[in-house]
């Protein structure tokens, strides 16, 4: 089935693990999909995978004059947006007591500031009736050890759907959170300093989630479809979660 077909996507961070999963299947359900990253030889590898109605725009979204280009561009080759995947996101995990400003300014740029400006600077090419899905974390909701300021940024994203929920149905824009929780993916391995570490890391989420395993990208990429699509036309201002249980029960 097309759920999206004709329908213009971006996906920021679509290079990788769960954005990549989702410009995938965005793409498989018809639609033409943007995606962006930081690192060029990730996208273009992304970009050769997808294979078909796919732009690659490499871009830092905690920069605005990369957003600019990245809208842009998007104008340029389409002139619409019909729905925007807030993805892009990074987790640097310290104590409480020894969390750095630096650590604090990188996750709250990345994650909280730079969902809100991708999704900003979307409105204008937005089609009426819309969505906008800003990927969260169950973090926004649990508390995870040395995840202060990574949770910190993912509550604000939870929050971000219910302000702007009201704000934009006048143009009948959907807004909704779609929180993961451990899913495999690259980001697993940046948390740790070697294999051992990541592999201890995937044991300790797994050993904690009801349903006895990391969840795979393909998995929250359902989720996004169903967010994106018409499936989910009552749903605004929800939050998601795609979790094998672990923040439910
Ligand atoms: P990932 O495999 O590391 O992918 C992260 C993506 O974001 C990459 O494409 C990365 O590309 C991009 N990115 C990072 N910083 C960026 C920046 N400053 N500007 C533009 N793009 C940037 O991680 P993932 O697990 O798929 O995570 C995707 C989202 O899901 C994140 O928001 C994360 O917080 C959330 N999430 C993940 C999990 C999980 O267990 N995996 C659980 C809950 C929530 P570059 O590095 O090249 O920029």
């Amino acid at each position: 089935m097309n759920r999206l077909d004709g329908k213009v996507a971006l996906v920021t961070g679509g290079s990788s693990g769960i954005g990549f999963a989702i410009a995938q299947r965005f793409v498989e359900e018809g639609a033409y999909v943007f995606i962006t990253g930081r690192r060029q030889p990730e996208l273009d590898k992304a970009k050769d995978e997808i294979g078909r109605n796919v732009t690659a725009v490499q871009g830092d979204v905690a920069v605005s004059a990369d957003l600019d280009r990245l809208f842009h561009t998007i104008s340029k080759e389409k002139g619409r947006i019909d729905v925007v995947v807030a993805n892009s996101g990074l987790v640097d995990p310290q104590e409480f007591g020894q969390i750095s400003e630096e650590s604090f300014d990188l996750t709250f740029d990345v994650n909280a500031r730079g969902a809100l400006f991708t999704a900003q600077g979307a409105l204008p090419q937005m089609t009426d009736g819309g969505s906008i899905v800003l990927v969260g974390s169950i973090a926004a909701y649990s508390g995870i050890e040395k995840y202060t300021t990574y949770s910190a940024t993912k509550a604000a994203v939870r929050s971000y759907a219910r302000t702007w929920t009201k704000e934009l149905k006048d143009r009948g824009i959907r807004v909704n959170t779609l929180s993961p929780g451990p899913i495999d993916t690259p980001i697993m391995d940046s948390q740790a300093e070697s294999k051992e570490g990541a592999d201890a890391i995937r044991a300790a989420f797994a050993s904690v989630i009801p349903l006895g395993r990391m969840g795979r990208p393909e998995e929250v990429a359902a989720a996004a479809l169903f967010l994106a699509s018409d499936e989910s036309s009552f749903c605004a201002g929800m939050d998601l979660s795609v979790d094998g249980g672990m923040a439910q029960v």
